[in-house]
């Protein structure tokens, strides 16, 4: 038997715990040379105003909030198959990059409203695309503080939770409210608000925003850096945080305003650093997937040749005392419901215990097989059973026999182990290895308890050996 398993704990992996291979590694670094690429072509026509697409803002943001969403869903899903706090914080993150992002959608001029919902003002939508952009950074840096934390810090901070689904439902709620809560500053109070656009232009009040918000990614991606040993969720962190630098200096800090190519370009950017994550996340699932239905066809396997080993005994592979308990107890109730006869057959090896003083404890396991089989080949019907009853006595359950039937197989069995042959020189029976028999029929419409046949046999067994072993004895088994 294998001693260890294919689904052995150690190979359940998952991307906040895997250390990260040099392939993913590689890949990463691939992904981030060919962004930055990209990026280094498009800072110099940053500024080039391109055709206004207004219906890219829409089919922008809801491909982010999607993504967003379903990202943050997989996340809080990690979190509490894992319960690792980091794990949380950023959920919680793509969660309010989702909701904010919503919000923006809402409140932008020309979307639902020409000058957008919820009575927002010129600077509305500027504040609304600051705070989304100090999510993702705020998340990373509160994940990178809380990986770093000893696990069993983290189980602590768990316990107080009490629940996962407590610790979800409070970050979502907090989201909510926070989210809220700046919508409504954003809008009703909007004359409060710097000016961040003017027109289509960004301020210099607008840049300092974009250019601290940039800075906060930096030193993000900074502490992402420097929380080792990273996971492959970590490495590709790193990505996501390269590439949402790449979209801030793009789109808000190199270009002039709406509808530049720096516009797009970081838009785009900002897609992918969505998608990445998600991307990662679904292919870790489907893994995982594969991986399941792998593991539960080896542990339907597995269980089956558990429950064979549990029935069967080990040393003559015959039924087991359990399963003959079983398969009595199932075929005598079926014999009483429907008046049918069943005969229990109890074999005792003669004078066994001498065979063993003759000649060794495994030559007597040796002839204890050679007997079981010659057993087991008396018993044809599917419903026979030949099993081992205990030590060197077996027992042969008999459906559907009368007491006709029931000693013609009892005496094919003496047969069979007579034909065995095998010697016994300290027997006073034979020269040869012999058994008594004790049979006990139970005859249709008499109804009586397994342990009441059992001890009608066992009465039967020592009439045979009190008459001289190398013999049957037959009992009609009475409930009295
Ligand atoms: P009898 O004819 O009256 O049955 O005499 P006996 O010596 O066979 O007496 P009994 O049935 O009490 O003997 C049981 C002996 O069977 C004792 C033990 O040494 C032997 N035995 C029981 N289980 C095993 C086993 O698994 N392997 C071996 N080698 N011997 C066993
Ligand atoms: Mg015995
Ligand atoms: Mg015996």
């Amino acid at each position: 038997m294998k001693t260890s398993t294919p689904y052995h704990r150690s190979s359940w992996t998952y991307l906040s715990n895997e250390p990260a291979s040099r392939r993913e590694i590689w890949a990463a670094w691939a992904t981030v040379l060919v962004s930055t690429v990209i990026f280094a072509l498009a800072a110099s026509y940053a500024r080039t105003p391109l055709t206004q697409f207004p219906v890219f803002i829409p089919i922008y943001v809801t491909s982010l909030v999607i993504c967003d969403l379903v990202t943050a869903v997989l996340l809080f899903g990690q979190f509490r198959a894992l319960g690792s706090v980091a794990l949380l914080v950023l959920g919680g993150g793509y969660f309010f990059t989702a909701i904010v992002t919503a919000a923006y959608a809402l409140i932008f001029p020309g979307m639902f409203a020409p000058t957008g919902l919820l009575g927002s003002g010129p600077q509305t939508s500027s504040a609304m695309y600051m705070l989304w952009h100090t999510g993702i950074p705020l998340a990373v840096m509160a994940y990178a503080r809380s990986k770093a934390q000893r696990p069993d810090i983290l189980m602590l901070q768990m316990l107080k939770l009490q629940k996962a689904r407590f610790g979800i439902k409070s970050t979502v709620f907090l989201v909510l409210l926070a989210v809220a809560a700046f919508t409504l500053f954003a809008t009703s109070g909007h004359e409060l608000l710097p000016t961040f656009l003017d027109g289509n232009r960004t301020t210099v009040i607008g840049k300092v925003f974009l250019v601290g918000i940039w800075m906060l990614s930096f030193v993000a991606l900074g502490m992402l850096w420097r929380s080792k040993p990273h996971t492959v969720l970590d490495v590709w962190l790193h990505v996501v945080m390269c590439v949402w630098l790449f979209d801030l200096a793009l789109a808000a800090v190199l270009n002039t305003g709406r509808y530049d190519l720096g516009w797009y370009v970081g838009r785009i950017y900002g897609l992918l650093a969505a998608g990445f994550l998600l991307i990662v996340l679904l292919s870790e699932n489907a893994r995982h997937y594969a991986r399941l239905v792998k593991v539960s066809a080896e542990l339907r396997t597995a269980n089956d040749t558990l429950w064979q080993i549990s029935m069967k005994d080990g040393l003559t592979e015959l039924a087991n005392r359990r399963s003959f308990d079983t398969h009595l107890a199932e075929h005598m109730a079926v014999a009483v419901r429907y008046s049918r006869p069943l005969a229990l057959v109890l074999v005792d090896v003669d004078h066994f215990k001498n065979y063993n003083d003759a000649y060794g404890h495994l030559a007597g396991d040796d002839c204890l097989k050679l007997i079981a089989s010659a057993l087991d080949s008396c018993c044809q019907r599917p419903t026979d059973m030949a099993a081992r009853y205990g030590g060197e006595e077996f027992a042969l359950v008999l459906p559907d026999t009368d007491r006709v039937g029931a000693a013609h197989i009892a005496q094919a069995v003496q047969a069979a182990v007579a034909n065995l042959k095998l010697p016994h020189r300290k027997s006073s029976t034979g020269p040869h290895v012999s058994i008594s028999s004790g049979v006990a029929v139970m005859s249709p419409g008499v109804g009586m308890t397994a342990e009441m046949l059992i001890g009608s046999a066992d009465k039967a067994l020592y009439q045979a050996k009190d008459s001289g072993r190398n013999q049957v004895a037959l009992i009609e088994a009475t409930p009295a």
